[in-house]
């Protein structure tokens, strides 16, 4: 398959090239399309063949349900029985990096929601995926445009690197804002449960919910099938250091890179430096990709403070750190 890769101005999306990429989509293609978040893989997540396309392109376990993203609030209630609460949520936090959890509606067929009785929502806070949406008159199942288990891409770069050849478009705007995945929120429990940290911080939901969320254990771990899976892996060793602590063995030298807010003492080929916690999610997936690039054998990853976008950042680096060990 050749799959084409088209720039699009994220301020001002071109309704020629939107056309094209929903026509693809109407057929049951797979196009690859920018969130605030990472890059998405878009189908029509009420065509089963299209959704089966998304798991098969991504080497995806096809009980990982993926999430339903939409251009308006009202495409929520043809899909699912959101209850008041989760309308509050949706009326303050959408768009946004909030995915909600919630009873699904016959409508949604069974392999996007992995056979589970609930479907996940999203309203994505970007002008390419909104426009993308909003002229397709259907939502999009999209799962990150990568490979299972490689980083998210975060720029179109990082798409075509994993799956060109794959799917057939890729719509360009340059790199995301946020960087790392949506926050996933199971609203058919009391209090509702932090399935996935992410881009929302758990301080502002909680903000409006004006309760604490629960914490997933064992039992209910189960009812969000992608958080068992190891995740965002370059393919070098990944190790965590945390401020003070020695590094492991082997970790400072020229043959390893460093990402984080605070370089440890010590000699490394290349050092990825962030600012602000914001800015090291933002810049997480692609310093992965950019010091596997550069032939550097391992990656040594700052522990950041767990605030805001921080306890999703920890959440990334850990599974990370796993799949490389
Ligand atoms: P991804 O599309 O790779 O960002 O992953 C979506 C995340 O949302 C995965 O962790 C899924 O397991 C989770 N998810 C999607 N749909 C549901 C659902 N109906 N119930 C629970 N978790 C879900
Ligand atoms: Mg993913």
């Amino acid at each position: 398959m050749k799959t084409l890769r088209v720039a699009i101005d994220p301020w001002n999306p071109d309704p020629v090239v939107l056309e094209k990429a929903v026509a693809i989509l109407r057929r049951g293609g797979l196009v690859a399309f920018p969130t605030e978040t990472v890059y998405g893989l878009g189908a029509d997540a009420l065509n089963p063949e299209a959704v089966r396309g998304v798991y098969r392109a991504k080497g995806r376990p096809s009980d990982n349900p993926l999430i339903l993203h939409l251009s308006r609030r009202e495409m929520a209630e043809e899909l699912a029985f959101p209850d008041a609460r989760s309308r509050r949520l949706m009326d303050a936090l959408w768009p946004g990096p909030l995915t909600l959890v919630l009873p699904a509606r016959s409508v949604v067929p069974g392999v996007t929601r992995g056979g589970l009785d609930t479907a996940a929502l999203r309203m994505p806070d970007h002008p390419v995926a909104a426009a993308l949406i909003e002229t397709a008159g259907f939502p999009l199942a999209a799962p990150s445009a990568n490979v299972s288990g490689r980083p998210s891409p975060t720029d179109a770069d990082g798409v075509w690197e994993d799956l060109e050849g794959r799917i057939d478009m890729i719509l360009d705007a340059g790199p995301v804002s946020v960087g790392i995945e949506s926050t996933v929120v199971d609203m058919t429990a009391d209090p509702p449960l932090l399935l996935r940290p992410g881009g929302m911080s758990r301080e502002v939901l909680e903000g409006f919910l004006g309760v604490a969320l629960a914490q997933p254990d064992n039992v209910s771990r189960r009812r969000s099938p992608g958080t068992r899976y190891r995740h965002y892996a370059p393919f070098v060793p990944v190790w965590i250091w945390r401020e003070g602590a020695p590094l492991p063995d082997g970790a400072a030298s020229e043959k390893c890179g460093f990402m984080g807010l605070v370089p440890p003492p010590g000699v490394f080929g290349r050092s990825l430096r962030f600012d602000s916690v914001e800015n090291y999610a933002r810049g997480l997936f692609s310093g992965f990709r950019a010091l596997e690039a550069a032939g550097l054998q391992g990656i040594v990853v700052q522990w950041p403070p767990s605030g805001g976008v921080g306890l999703g950042l920890r959440d990334r680096i850990r599974r990370a750190a796993q799949a490389g060990s």
